[in-house]
């Protein structure tokens, strides 16, 4: 499963996707199809499914605060931007991989739909 995982492959470096930071558990990358100026996620390399497989609280924390230190970077720390973690069908979630979208560059809106 996890050899065909998208995110997997992404992560294993057997796809053409720069990564904004890398760490020995996590990597983040461009959202392929962003939902704002500013779009990127943050994903463990071990395969999870979604948030509700991953046992380890300090790999939930890994991944956040990547996602801070890259939204650091792509220069939004100040303007503000919003990690949000789809999980499942009512979540919205896509691709079965937990990932952290972190989006910015343009004012949010809320309550999300
Ligand atoms: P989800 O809907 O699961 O919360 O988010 C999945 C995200 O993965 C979507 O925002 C989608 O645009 C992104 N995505 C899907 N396929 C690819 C890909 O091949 N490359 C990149 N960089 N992002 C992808
Ligand atoms: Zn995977």
């Amino acid at each position: 499963m996890a050899d065909a995982c998208l995110f997997c492959r992404i992560a294993r470096g057997e796809l053409p996707v720069p990564f904004l930071a890398e760490s020995v558990r996590c990597v983040a990358f461009r959202d392929i199809s962003p939902q704002a100026p500013k779009h990127f996620l943050v994903i463990p390399r071990e395969h999870f499914d979604s948030l509700n497989e991953i046992k380890d609280p300090a790999l939930v924390g890994e991944m956040m605060i990547m996602a801070r230190d890259v939204a650091a970077t792509e220069g939004m720390d100040v303007s503000g931007y919003r990690t949000v973690i789809n999980t499942n069908a009512d979540g919205g979630q896509s691709v079965s991989h937990v990932h952290v979208h972190v989006l910015g560059g343009r004012k949010m809106h809320w309550p999300p739909g």
